[in-house]
């Protein structure tokens, strides 16, 4: 498609989008497929010419390329059949058609986060996926559009070509007091700039986009309710992320500099790490096929309410990292000699606790899964919430107790060079040694990795983002508030404390 003029380049079809993605195999394909993209990449203040190969970024790769590897190595928990494509898939592509393939998936999830330590990036996309394939169904039911269909032949493709599709949610918001319409910069919101025969142009930004730059196609759609003056704010597109128009700017993580010293130890966790951009969207086109919402304002909450329940269930993520956590934490206190001191063992058994109770809120959300008109599965909402609220906390907990075992050492250890280094270095090894039977240098990596899981660049993944994805720990109350039948509770109190009940509905919820 070299020999495009600029405007034909920014305003390819459907069918000319689609010719730019090959069907991929493994996970060097996938590596292989992000290479010579020429997007317009920031990271520090310069533009990044080939991501594949920076230092800073190439971690983050690594960890969305482990979801390949895994469907290779098992197949039986990172694939299914769909019915859509009708072949077996990656599971990171799967609207779920019964509550196993959400059980499944929450399964899937917890490995991924114990194989990588990190946030591995696809699931946002997912449920994106997921969520898509029941609202567009009811938009068409309620205004007679076509939207449905389209989505459906996007994601068999998608399926059949393995391809990652990141999720564009997040608008900046500006003034927290005024909705998309009312805002002093329009863009603040992305919104619909104009309409032609063969499609739409948006701008705008989405923020603390996850994987964005490691990712195939964006999907853009709206952060929150919407009202009918923000009719042009209420978009949903699938959109190439080589689009014209498109700038990513890279989120620092605590640390990230590390990645650019040579030596593996001073990283914590050399190979894996995760990625949020700001996505800037600058009059992008998406021609009609890819349109799967234009205006349909009131859909706008009912889409946020189910994709926060599929994906505030997809946080069980973290109890694999909490099992990575538990797994260094204990080999600290054994490196130290410290393993059987009853104090030591009541912390495992505490962190254990916090891990393991997050993990059943979420199982238990897609277990209870209920089927849609559609025939898609979404997780029970309640029990979905409770998880990632679950997930705002315990991690800080787990990692306080990881730390309390590390001891300080973790914070004042020297560098890997200065344990290399001719005449220091033998007497770092003297003095920084634990139990005789196990090395200075193993015992130097296991610190490094809860200050990296904890402190550092996988902080992010581990902490910040388990108290803000998929919405901060009030956007969680709030959606258990609602949702919860509280009327009823109090009809069950009534009964048994002899009030005769009337009708009346509670006013809370
Ligand atoms: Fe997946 Fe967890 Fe990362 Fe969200 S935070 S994309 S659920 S790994
Ligand atoms: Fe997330």
């Amino acid at each position: 498609m070299n020999d495009l003029t600029q405007g034909q380049r920014k305003e390819l079809t459907a069918e000319q989008q689609w010719q730019q993605f090959s069907e991929l195999k493994t996970a060097q394909d996938y590596i292989e497929s992000l290479r010579g993209r020429k997007l317009e990449v920031f990271l520090l203040g310069e533009r990044v010419e080939e991501p594949v190969d920076h230092p800073i970024i190439r971690p983050s790769i690594n960890a969305m390329a482990e979801s390949y590897i895994l469907a290779d190595e098992d197949p039986q928990l990172a694939t299914v059949w769909s019915s859509i494509a009708q072949q077996q898939i990656n599971r990171f592509l799967h609207v779920p058609e019964s509550p196993q393939d959400l059980v499944q998936k929450n399964k899937m999830q917890r490995r991924m986060g114990q194989l990588t330590g990190t946030c591995f990036q696809r699931c946002a996309g997912l449920d994106t996926l997921s969520v898509l394939f029941s609202i567009t169904y009811d938009i068409d039911k309620s205004h007679g559009t076509r939207y449905h269909q389209r989505y459906v032949d996007f994601l068999k493709k998608a399926q059949k070509r393995n391809l990652i599709v990141g999720a564009g949610m997040t608008d900046p918001k500006g003034d927290r007091s005024k909705r998309p319409s009312d805002q002093a910069d329009p863009d603040l919101f992305m919104h619909v700039t104009r309409r032609t025969e063969k499609g739409l142009y948006v701008t705008g930004a989405k923020a603390h986009m996850t994987g964005g730059l490691n990712s195939h196609w964006i999907c853009v759609m709206p952060t929150m309710n919407m009202r009918e003056a923000d009719k042009d704010y209420a978009v949903i597109g699938m959109i190439p992320a080589t689009a014209p128009g498109l700038t990513y700017i890279y989120g620092r993580q605590s640390c990230d500099t590390r990645a650019l010293e040579v030596g593996d130890i001073d990283k914590g966790n050399a190979k894996y790490g995760g990625q949020e951009t700001l996505v800037i969207f600058d009059d992008v086109f998406i021609p009609w096929e890819h349109v799967l919402m234009d205006g349909e304002y009131e859909f706008a909450q009912e889409l946020v309410s189910r994709f926060t329940a599929y994906h505030r269930a997809s946080y069980v993520c973290k109890t694999g990292l909490g099992d990575v956590m538990i797994g260094a934490a204990s080999s600290v206190a054994e490196m130290n000699g410290a393993e059987t001191a009853s104090h030591v063992r009541d912390k495992l058994v505490e962190m254990t606790h916090l891990n393991e109770t997050i993990y059943s809120s979420g199982i238990a959300s897609s277990y209870e899964a209920t089927q849609h008109e559609s025939g898609a599965f979404i997780n029970d909402p309640i029990l979905a919430n409770i998880c990632k609220h679950n997930v705002t906390r315990f991690p800080y907990e787990i990692s306080r107790l990881a730390q309390d075992l590390a001891g300080g050492l973790m914070v004042t250890l020297p560098s890997q060079a200065d344990f290399e280094h001719e005449t220091i270095g033998p007497k770092l090894d003297k003095y920084l040694q634990g139990k005789t039977s196990v090395s200075t240098e193993d015992r130097t990596r296991m610190l490094r990795l809860i200050e990296n899981m904890t402190l550092g660049r996988n902080a992010v993944g581990y902490l910040t983002e388990s108290m803000h994805g998929a919405g901060s720990p009030q956007a969680q109350r709030i959606q258990v508030l609602r949702e919860t039948d509280f009327g009823k509770k109090q009809s069950l109190a009534k009964r048994l404390a002899g009030i005769i009940a009337t009708d009346a509905d509670s006013h809370l919820g």
